[in-house]
């Protein structure tokens, strides 16, 4: 249930709503928009009834309140009309200028990541991305460097200033990988890993949530809710392709998802043409239609010497060709009123 105060709501009514709410044993959690106050109830939403329902949206300064029967709340326009812009150390994920988070599938050594993170810089990637705990099919593929990877990417960060994305896959790293990376990756496998959810719901790094290869839009949007319902209400969403019977790529990119929740959501929303298409050639046309169509910004796999990246080489770039990439979507992004 939202509870839309009136613009000239005053602080003490919202405050006589919040400890109404309260007085009942549910949270809330507030969003104070340009406009207007909308207070969340969160809990177990069948304590309220009828009685107190009506009795709620008769106090003072109370426009209306709604019941709302989605899986998500908090993500919803229904709570937050304004678009979310996240501020990672400077870069703005959600506003006017396309993010580009680039770099290999896997931090593989330190000239590797080195040579990514100088050549991203200057082709304009806002942020550099790297696995170093990796989601592999087999138990017998490369894990990723672990720890090592992580201090190999903090030192590209000390060398070029841009931010950390990296993949989290267990709750229990969350202290560890928040020491160096700026943004938390969780990976379309552990998109409705609850666990981790929740916890990546109490700490205080934005989270890049990858959707579910087999998710729906309520399923994906659900489990950003499990993040902000925490408190952590700085969460990216990532389109990254769904499983379907098409046979000439690895998934199936799901751009129409992108301008879908722009019309649901007030989070900001990337694409991933990478996993997305699972191939090399697909991966720049499917970045100029990503940026076409509304995406905040877009998640790409390069690597100095793709054929031989250990994970992912099918899909991985090259830095040329990233570099050219850069220069092929400044002219997409401004024809749609973006910039790069
Ligand atoms: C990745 O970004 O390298 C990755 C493993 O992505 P996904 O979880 O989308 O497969
Ligand atoms: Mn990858």
């Amino acid at each position: 249930m939202i509870v839309i105060m009136k613009a000239k709501a005053e602080e003490e009514d919202v405050n006589r709503v919040i400890d109404t709410i309260e007085s009942l044993g549910l949270r809330t959690q507030l969003n104070l928009g340009a406009e207007r106050v909308v207070v969340a109830v969160i809990g177990d939403i069948s304590k309220i009834g009828e009685e107190n329902f009506f009795r709620i949206r008769a106090m003072k300064g109370v426009e209306n309140t709604v019941f709302v029967s989605k899986p998500y709340k908090l993500v919803s326009k229904d709570f937050k009309k304004e678009q979310t812009i996240i501020d990672v150390d400077g870069v703005k994920i959600g506003g006017k200028k396309i993010v580009v988070f680039a770099g290999p599938c896997s931090v593989e050594n330190r000239e590797q990541i080195m040579e990514v993170a100088e050549k991203i810089k200057k082709a304009g990637a806002s942020m550099i991305r790297g696995g170093a705990f990796k989601p592999r099919t087999s138990p017998k593929d490369f894990q990723g460097l672990g720890e090592e990877g992580l201090k190999l990417l903090y030192e590209a960060k000390e060398e070029t200033g841009l931010p950390i994305v990296t993949e989290i896959m267990d709750a229990r790293d969350v202290g560890l990988l928040s020491q160096y990376a700026d943004v938390l990756q969780v990976g379309t496998r552990n998109m409705q890993n609850y666990t981790l959810l929740k916890e990546l719901g109490k700490c205080d790094k934005p989270v890049l949530l990858k959707r579910g290869m087999w998710a729906t839009m309520a399923e994906f949007l659900g489990a950003a809710e499990y993040i902000m319902n925490g408190g952590n209400e700085n969460v990216i969403l990532c389109e990254r392709g769904i499983r379907t019977f098409s046979d000439y790529s690895r998934n199936t990119l799901d751009l129409s998802i992108i301008p879908a929740i722009k019309d649901e959501s007030h989070l900001p929303i990337v694409s991933d043409p990478s996993h997305g298409t699972g191939r090399r050639s697909l991966v720049l046309p499917m970045s100029k239609a990503s940026v076409a169509c509304g995406a905040d910004g877009l998640l790409i796999e390069t690597h100095p010497d793709p054929d031989r990246a250990i994970s992912d080489a099918d899909q991985t770039i090259s830095l040329s060709s990233f570099s050219k990439l850069m220069e092929d979507i400044k002219q997409i992004a401004k024809a749609v009123g973006r910039e790069l």
